[in-house]
C-alpha cells in the first residue's frame, strides 16, 4: 500500500504520542551504576528526524544523558566501516541471545561467541576490533569521531558516569576475559573493556540521537550534515542487528508491538529506526525490568501506532510538505 503523509502529520502524531507518554508511569532508574541512580526520573524528551533534515522536538530534548547501550550502534558501524559486515559477523556474530544484555550465560550456551556487537559481550569485542590496534587515545578518538559523523556534533564524556561505571564494572570485567579466553578479543582486553565502558558514558542529547537514527535511516548520509558516514550497505546489517537484539530479551515483543527497529540504553535512550521514512529517539531514565525506558517505549510506540506504520507492513511511504 501507498501511505502519503504530511510533514505536519508526523509533527502532529509526535506531539500526541510526546503528552500521551508524559501521562505514563513506572519503572525505576538504573540502580547498579550510581551515576544513573541519581538522574532526575522526571526528564522526559522526544525527537523525530526525517531525511530531509527535518526535525520535530518535544520536552528535554537537549539535556546530556549517558548513551550507554545505543553506544553499541555506533561501534558497530565503526567496525563493518574498517572492517567488513561479513567480518562483523564472523568475528562477533549477530544472533539474539534472548538473554540480559550483560549475560554470561550467552557466551556460554553460544558455543563460546559473543553473539552481537549489540550486547555487552559483543560490544567489548567491537572495540577490541576498532583500529588502530593497541593504540587506546587514537582507537577512542576514531570511536568518537565516528559518532560525531552519525550525529552531526559531537557527543561529552561525562566524567562523574565513567569513573561510576570503570568502579562497578566488576560483571563486564568477567566478560571481557571470558571473551579472551575464547579468542573473541582481538585487542588487549583491558583496553577494550575501557573503551567499552568509555563509550557507555558518552553524554548524548534526544536531538543528537535521532540524528544518528536519521543517518541510519537515510542509508549512511547524515541529513543535518550531507556527509555521506557509512556505505549504504551497512545500512541493512545494523537495522538488522537492531531489529533483532535492540531491546535485550524483550526485543521480539516490542518489534511485534511497536513496529519499529530500535535500541535502548540503561540510561534512558531509544533510538528507532524506520529505514528511508525517519529516525525517531526518544529518553527518560525510569527503566522496565529489562532495562528498557518506559516513557521512551511508550512514546515511540504511540507515535508508530498513531501513524500506522511498521517495518513489516510493507507500505511504501513517503513524506510531502
Ligand atoms: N554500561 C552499561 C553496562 O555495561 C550499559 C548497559 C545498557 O545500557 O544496556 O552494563
Amino acid at each position: 500500500m501507498d501511505i502519503k503523509l504530511t510533514k505536519a502529520q508526523i509533527k502532529e502524531a509526535a506531539q500526541q504520542a510526546f503528552d500521551y507518554a508524559s501521562t505514563v508511569t513506572g519503572g525505576e532508574n538504573a540502580h547498579y551504576i550510581p551515576y544513573l541512580a541519581n538522574i532526575d526520573s522526571n526528564l522526559f524528551g522526544l525527537s523525530v528526524m526525517l531525511p530531509d533534515g527535518t526535525a520535530f522536538n518535544f520536552g528535554d530534548t537537549t539535556y546530556k544523558f549517558g548513551i550507554e547501550s545505543v553506544s553499541k550502534v555506533p561501534t558497530a558501524i565503526l567496525a563493518m566501516i574498517q572492517d567488513s559486515p561479513q567480518g562483523v559477523l564472523e568475528k562477533i556474530g549477530a544472533d539474539a541471545t534472548g538473554l540480559p544484555f550483560n549475560s554470561i550465560f550467552a557466551i556460554l550456551l553460544e558455543n563460546h561467541s559473543p553473539s552481537t556487537p549489540l550486547v555487552n559481550a559483543g560490544a567489548i569485542s567491537a572495540c577490541s576490533m576498532i583500529n588502530p590496534k593497541g593504540n587506546s587515545e587514537a582507537k577512542w578518538k576514531a570511536i568518537v569521531d565516528n559518532i560525531t559523523d552519525l550525529c552531526g556534533s559531537a557527543p561529552v564524556l561525562i566524567d562523574e558516569l565513567y569513573r561510576s561505571e570503570s568502579e562497578t564494572n566488576f560483571n563486564n570485567r568477567a566478560i571481557a576475559w571470558l571473551l579472551k579466553n575464547y579468542e573473541r578479543i582481538y585487542d588487549d582486553p583491558s583496553m577494550s573493556l575501557d573503551l567499552y565502558t568509555r563509550q557507555c558514558s558518552l553524554g548524548i542529547t534526544c536531538e543528537q540521537l535521532s540524528v544518528m537514527a536519521a543517518t541510519i535511516a537515510s542509508h549512511g548520509v547524515n541529513p543535518l550534515t550531507g556527509k555521506r558516514v557509512f556505505d549504504q550497505a551497512i545500512s541493512p546489517k545494523i537495522t538488522t542487528l537492531i531489529a533483532t537484539v535492540g531491546f535485550y530479551q524483550s526485543t521480539g515483543n516490542w518489534l511485534y508491538t511497536s513496529g519499529i527497529p530500535a535500541k535502548s540504553g540503561v540510561g534512558g535512550g531509544v533510538l528507532g529506526v524506520l529505514p528511508g521514512v525517519f529516525g525517531i529517539a526518544a529518553f527518560a531514565p525510569p527503566l522496565d525490568e529489562a532495562g528498557n525506558s518506559v516513557k521512551a517505549q511508550a512514546a515511540v510506540k504511540k507515535f508508530m501506532n498513531i501513524l500506522g506504520l511498521g517495518l513489516m507492513n510493507g507500505d511504501f511511504v513517503t513524506i510531502a510538505d
